[in-house]
């Protein structure tokens, strides 16, 4: 998921928060391309993590690089390819360590309230749209070591824990857009992807 760039960048101003390099994003981290709109592995839902071993720790980590690479707060694993029930978010975009959350296997056990609050999509670049989320939920899911936890997301961590368990059912927030908007949205993007541009 992409930040709400007003929200994230309040305590500081917007140059600094833009060309900070967080230390979580060292050199010997990969950097995945994000996997855009139109590959069918963005609407395939992941399969459940299994091996919970050195291997995935790496991919966690390489996952969060990616993530504050591209600008996101959240990043789930169909959007580097891999389709897998897993996802990191961050909403301080790598500015405190503690607020970095791997998800693996998530599962929402209680939802409540609404917020409707416009969002992106690293792999929908340049488009934003409402989406009416839970203002509070609690997932339960497991660590990369594989140990369970539940935890409680309120406003924009809780919708990016929603975004990100969508992402790993193949759904995208287009989904959630009316249909005029989703429609107009695949419009420019059909127009972008003739123009080479997508
Ligand atoms: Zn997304």
């Amino acid at each position: 998921m992409t930040p709400m760039p007003d929200k994230l960048t309040s305590s500081e101003p917007a140059s600094a928060a833009a060309t900070e390099v967080p230390q979580a994003a060292s050199a010997a981290r990969k950097i995945y391309p994000i996997v855009k709109y139109g590959d069918p592995i963005l609407e395939r839902a992941g399969a459940p993590v299994k091996k919970f071993d050195a291997e995935l720790e790496q991919l966690v980590e390489d996952m969060f690089a990616s993530m504050y690479g591209a600008q996101g707060v959240g990043l789930a694993a169909p959007q580097i390819g891999k389709s897998l029930r897993l996802a990191v978010v961050d909403v301080t975009g790598g500015k405190n360590p503690e607020a970095k959350i791997v998800l693996a296997n998530p599962e929402i056990v209680h939802a409540e309230g609404e917020v409707r609050e416009e969002e992106g999509c690293l792999s929908i670049p340049g488009f934003r749209g409402y989406v009416l989320r839970p203002q509070f939920v609690t997932i339960k899911a497991q660590n990369a070591k594989g140990e369970a936890f539940e935890i409680r997301g309120e406003n924009l961590l809780a919708r990016a824990f929603c975004h990100e368990i969508d992402h790993l059912n193949g759904i995208l927030f287009l989904q959630h857009l009316s249909m005029l908007k989703r429609d107009l949205i695949k419009r420019k993007i059909k127009k972008l992807r003739k123009q080479g541009e997508w």
